[in-house]
Parts: C-alpha cells; sequence; structure tokens
C-alpha cells in the first residue's frame, strides 16, 4: 500500500459514500440508517487495514479461513461480519471473530452458533440468508421456510436474530429490486408473527445497493466498488 493507493482507497470510500447519500435522498432516507460494510475478500489485511484506517468501521469476509486470518493481523477496532457460508465444524473457531454472521443458511447451523456461543458464554448475533431468487446454486432458507425457524429460536438462548440477508441474482440492478422488496416484506411479516423488531436487512453489493437502498436495506456489503484502481 503506498500513499497513491492510499489515497485512492479514500476517494473511492468517499465516492460510495456519496452514493450511498444519494440513494437515501431520493427515498427520504436519513443516510445513517445505512450502514456500510467494506467486503476485503479481495485484498490482504494490509489493504483492509488501510481502508479502516480510512474511516470504514465495519468490515466483512465471505470465507471463514480469511475471516480467522485477517481479523487477528488488523486494528481490533474493526467490527467484522462474516457473509459467507459457514460449515457447522468450523463455527467454535469462527465465532470469536465475527460481531455479526449474516449468513446462517439452516436450522442445524443455528443451534451450532448457539451452542459455540453458549461455550462462549456470550449472545451470538446473526442474519438468517434468505433465497430470494431461488436459484439451486445459492445459500439460504427459502422464503417459505423462514416462519417455522421461530420454533428453533424460541429453544436456543444464546443466539440474537437481528434481521434477513439476501444476495440477488447477478443481473441488472433493477431486476434485484423486486427480491429486495420481498426481503422486506418477509422482514415486516416476521416481526410481526415473532414478535421482534428484527431492524436489519443486509442487501445490496457493488452493482445494486443503490437500489437496495431504495427498498430499505439497511447494510449494504460493497467490496469492489471500494477497490477500483487498486485492485
Ligand atoms: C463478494 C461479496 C459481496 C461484495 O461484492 P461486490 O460486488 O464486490 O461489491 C457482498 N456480499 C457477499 C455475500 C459477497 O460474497
Amino acid at each position: 500500500m503506498d500513499a497513491e493507493q492510499e489515497k485512492r482507497l479514500a476517494e473511492n470510500l468517499a465516492t460510495v459514500r456519496g452514493r450511498i447519500a444519494n440513494a437515501c435522498r431520493r427515498v427520504g432516507r436519513d443516510p445513517a440508517s445505512v450502514r456500510l460494510i467494506g467486503v476485503t475478500k479481495y485484498v490482504d489485511s494490509e489493504t483492509a487495514a488501510a481502508l479502516h484506517n480510512a474511516g470504514l468501521a465495519d468490515l466483512a469476509e465471505s470465507r471463514p479461513q480469511e475471516l480467522r486470518q485477517k481479523a487477528p493481523a488488523t486494528p481490533n477496532t474493526i467490527r467484522w461480519h462474516l457473509i459467507g457460508h459457514l460449515q457447522r465444524n468450523k463455527v467454535d473457531k469462527t465465532l470469536p471473530f465475527a460481531g455479526l454472521i449474516h449468513s446462517v443458511d439452516s436450522v442445524r447451523l443455528l443451534e451450532a452458533i448457539d451452542a459455540a456461543a453458549t461455550k462462549l458464554s456470550r449472545t451470538a448475533k446473526v442474519l438468517l440468508e434468505v433465497n430470494m431468487s431461488g436459484e439451486a446454486a445459492k445459500h439460504g432458507f427459502a422464503p417459505r421456510e423462514i416462519a417455522a425457524v421461530a420454533e428453533t429460536l424460541q429453544r436456543l438462548t444464546h443466539v440474537e436474530v437481528q434481521g434477513f440477508m439476501t444476495m440477488a441474482a447477478l443481473e441488472e440492478p433493477e431486476a434485484a429490486r423486486s427480491a429486495f422488496a420481498s426481503l422486506k416484506k418477509l422482514r415486516d411479516k416476521m416481526s410481526k408473527l415473532w414478535d421482534q423488531p428484527l431492524p436489519e436487512l443486509s442487501m445490496g453489493m457493488s452493482n445494486d445497493f443503490e437500489v437496495a437502498i431504495e427498498e430499505g436495506a439497511t447494510m449494504v456489503r460493497v467490496g469492489s466498488a471500494l477497490f477500483e484502481g487498486i485492485i
């Protein structure tokens, strides 16, 4: 990371923040209601730390192993998110590094996280990943499976579900709009049914985060737009 690259990183961050603010303005939302999460899977620990130093508090990895390598090698002021598939046998060693797990895609994983959190005497914060596009290659609960997760949640004492996450199909940003709107509807419905707030909606990546914000995202997971000209 040279000074030129650090400058570019700061500029990219400002550009993305500006785009977030514009999207918020279009739909009358407060920009402070959208958390930008920098996805560092394309870069090394040094670059991730530089992004944090440029002013970004929240960073994410999609691979548990990468998270376990980067988190200890970067400033402890970073709030790390896990946004990709987690295997049950990796929960114990991954949980200590993950402030929020966005990618809980099965009841058995939820149970494993609860058990690991109990051992650590903490509460694990999670989002349930929902496969809105129905693509077989994607992880996540089917929308119609979500309601029944409540039965499991009632038994678990050390997980807190803060909301839902989805990945749109890689199409035109406008094509993702209905998936995002449907996830928000699902959240509103489950929030009533389960009688709990479920405030977080993690949706939107580099090519569709503005549409996601217009449809209610509270967390956007942005990677490539932050590293343009650097990688
Ligand atoms: C890689 C990744 C992102 C960021 O993607 P970009 O298009 O680079 O912004 C967001 N969410 C998940 C789950 C990812 O794996």
